[in-house]
């Protein structure tokens, strides 16, 4: 039987949102957001749009591209519209899950799409079940529809704060009606969600638009504006821009792990460039972890601009030793037992002439269950590397995230019952060297306590209301 090859050891991305108000080609529009949020899900996409007082949707497994053509773009007329693309394990449920989810209900017709994950969506859900409401899927997201149409508020937009004062968790939320485009981000703020104008082309009234990163702005010629803040709800109406705080202040929560791995280096995320994060996170890791070597060489792509900050920092010159291929995503040919540790050859290949007989500092950016660092450890030694020192631009990831983020359980986490001395020698390599919490924070600028950093420091800051939460399946 054939099987589906995962190579990564990463924690995987969760979702990406865009929207669009005042372009009279709005869906191609989120179509290319959407584009350049492809690496925040690589599962399902989808877009609706809103025209003459109805909304259209059109949504499909896998990627962005292979979805969306010019017969679906007729499909999607008006100038609103709203994107999600979506990471989720595979199953029989992804399908349905796919976002945005659309519903009528009292309120109207409906569109939702939301990068997250609610912490009592459980509790939630059997609550709202018990008093009759009947869910399509099994995502948390629906959870927040019934609540908006349950809610007695006389308005729309206070419907929907009725609903998300009820929900506990992390939501960058999009919500598009006939007529409006809701923008939502959670109190706490722990997925990005950033404001951009986009300048008509004929000159009239620039599109409002609307993206989990400012990467999605800068493919469609729109220009940052802010980020929608913990606790806002920004409404775009043909009267303009509203923006309406729905709950009380929490003390500001962002996943640090968007600069870390997950968010492209050329975003700004939380108002703050990716990249420069990156190459910081680098450089105090030389500070912190240094080795004596000939070369730094990054694990492509993720581990880049932190070996770059190593190399900057270190003096050590900065080699491309591994390359990869960008066209593996899932193969699913059966691997033979002869080729030892295909799934990371498929995914990257080394470059003999660069390492042979050299001292190398190998920079990657997060070991989770240790396997694949084991592997890519080995190729460089066997490519002919004389010593492999692996440095990783975090602290050890001990505990896995309730935030809107896939990850394996604690057990399966290396680090969460190893040492690092452990870690070092199920890997194989000649050192091991992690970045400490402290530099973590220094290198996103947080010195306000604004990030979230729960997946090295198990200390969560919300109550984990029902630790079951993050199946993969629920995952946005
Ligand atoms: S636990 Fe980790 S991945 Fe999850 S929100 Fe916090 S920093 Fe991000």
């Amino acid at each position: 039987m054939n099987s589906i090859l995962h190579f990564d050891d990463h924690f995987h991305d969760e979702c990406g949102v865009v929207g669009v108000y005042g372009d009279a080609e709005a869906s191609k529009l989120a179509y290319l957001g959407l584009y350049a949020l492809q690496h925040r899900g690589q599962e399902s996409a989808g877009i609706v749009s809103a025209d003459a007082g109805e909304l259209h949707p059109v949504k499909g497994m896998g990627l962005v591209a292979d979805i969306f053509g010019p017969e679906q773009f007729k499909l999607l007329p008006g100038t609103a519209a709203m994107g999600h693309t979506r990471y989720s394990t595979a199953g029989d449920t992804t399908m349905r899950n796919a976002q945005p989810i659309l519903i009528e209900c009292n309120k109207g017709k409906l569109a939702l799409g939301h990068n997250g994950n609610l912490t009592n969506a459980n509790a939630l859900r059997r609550s709202l079940e018990h008093r009759g409401s009947i869910f399509q899927t099994t995502s948390d997201t629906e959870v927040i529809v019934h609540l908006i149409a349950r809610s007695s508020a006389r308005t729309l937009s206070s419907a929907i704060a009725d609903a998300l004062n009820q929900v506990e968790g992390a939501y960058s939320l999009l919500l598009l009606t006939r007529d409006e485009l809701f923008a939502m981000r959670d109190p706490r703020g722990f997925r990005p969600l950033a404001l951009g104008r986009r300048p008509s082309p004929t000159g009239g009234e620039s599109a409002w638009v609307v993206a989990s990163e400012t990467c999605a702005f800068d493919l469609i010629d729109a220009e940052y504006v802010r980020e929608i803040e913990p606790g806002e709800m920004v409404r775009v109406s043909r009267a303009g821009l509203e923006s309406i705080h729905f709950a009380p202040e929490k003390p500001h929560q962002y996943c640090v792990f968007e600069h870390v791995y997950f968010a492209r280096p050329d975003s700004l995320v939380f108002g703050r460039p990716v990249g420069e994060s990156r190459e910081m996170l680098g450089k105090l890791l030389a500070r912190e972890r240094p080795a004596v070597a000939d070369i730094v060489v990054p694990v492509p792509d993720s581990g880049v601009p932190a070996a770059i900050g190593y190399a900057l920092e270190s003096g050590i010159p900065f080699r491309m030793g591994l390359i990869r291929n960008h066209y593996v995503g899932r193969t699913f040919i059966e691997p033979s037992q002869a080729i030892r540790d295909f799934g990371v050859k498929l995914k990257l290949n080394p470059v003999r002439r660069l390492l042979e007989g050299q001292r190398v500092v190998l920079v990657d950016d997060s070991i989770v269950r240790g396997t694949t660092s084991r592997k890519i450890v080995r190729m460089v030694r066997e490519a002919g590397a004389a010593e492999v020192h692996l440095r990783i631009s975090c602290p050890p990831t001990i505990s896995p995230c309730y935030y809107g983020v896939d990850t394996p359980t604690k057990e399966e986490l290396i680090a969460s019952h190893n040492s690092v001395e452990q870690i070092r020698d199920f890997i194989g390599a000649d050192s091991l060297g992690y970045l400490s919490v402290e530099s973590l924070k220094k290198a996103v600028a947080d010195t306000k306590g604004k990030f979230c950093s729960a997946c090295y420091t198990g200390l969560y800051p919300t109550e984990l209301v029902q630790l079951e939460v993050p199946a993969a399946k629920d995952v946005l």
